[in-house]
């Protein structure tokens, strides 16, 4: 359920993509280009390379991105060859398996994470794709596109458990958090694999405990291979703690990362 009190208020992310997209992409050639702020390995999912990405379509109040997220005039904007080139570089010099697209939102540029991801395919590689699921919840031939493509993982990181904590970290409208679920719902019937080629994530920092079991329950309802959710807590680094002090989010869950074993960073 969603409080009456908050109908109405927020912004809309669908719409919001559209006025991003432009300033984060530019067809050339036509190729979509895509804004990138860095490239970078690291030992997630067992050893990635990671290109991320400036723009978003939420304004999460606890994005550890923020710094760069709408910042439109850095980075490079980089066409999916060259994006995939550097990808592959850091892969092949790590011997990583995997590459993914993170840091603001991808699926912002659909032609480009296509043709990154089938870059990746090509080359016998996994291509993860860190998503908050939106556009892929409302436009079902997104999923499609991505399924068929055979090498792809979704990972949709639920920004909160409820519609209402949705709102309150995003400010985006409430409803709009069902298009999180929805995503799942368009990936699992255009047939990727439960549990194995898509996973649902949620950022748990400011939940109650209850919301969370309802939230998982209503998971399984979807598909009980769902259940095992990828929780997400901030790591206090300075500059979430930053974004946190702007956006006066209180965790209730988080991680030191004073307290990171070395082998782990
Ligand atoms: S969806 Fe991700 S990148 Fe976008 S604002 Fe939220 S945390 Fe940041």
């Amino acid at each position: 359920m969603v409080d009456e009190d908050l109908l109405g208020k927020g912004y809309d992310p669908i719409a919001l993509a559209s006025v991003v997209r432009p300033k984060v992409s530019e067809i050339i050639n036509g190729e979509e280009y895509r804004r990138y702020f860095r490239f970078r390995g690291g030992r997630w999912y067992g050893g990635i390379a990671t290109g991320d990405v400036i723009g978003c379509n939420l304004r999460c109040g606890f994005c550890w991105a923020w710094y760069f997220r709408d910042d439109y005039t850095r980075g490079e904007l980089l066409s999916p060859r060259d994006s995939w080139r550097r990808l592959y570089r850091i892969a092949s010099k790590r011997r990583y398996k995997l590459v993914r697209l993170s840091g603001g939102e991808p699926t912002l540029t659909r032609d480009h994470v296509l043709k990154v991801a089938e870059l990746a395919r090509r080359a016998g590689m996994v291509f993860v794709l860190e998503t908050n699921g939106i556009l892929i919840g409302n436009d079902r031939s997104y999923a499609r596109d991505l399924a068929e493509l055979g090498n792809v993982f979704v990972r949709v990181s639920f920004k909160g458990v409820t519609p209402q904590e949705f709102f309150r970290l995003t400010g985006a409208r409430p409803e709009f958090f069902e298009l999180q679920f929805q995503a799942l719902r368009n990936l699992i019937s255009e047939g990727m694999e439960p549990g194995k080629e898509v996973i649902a994530a949620a950022m748990i920092s400011f939940s109650d405990d209850e919301d969370i079991a309802r939230f998982v329950l209503k998971l399984t309802e979807i598909d009980e291979r769902l259940a095992r959710v990828d929780w997400e807590v901030v790591f206090m680094y300075p500059h979430v703690k930053e974004v946190l002090r702007r956006s006066g989010l209180k965790p209730k869950r988080f991680v030191n990362p004073e307290k990171i074993p070395d082998e782990m960073v």
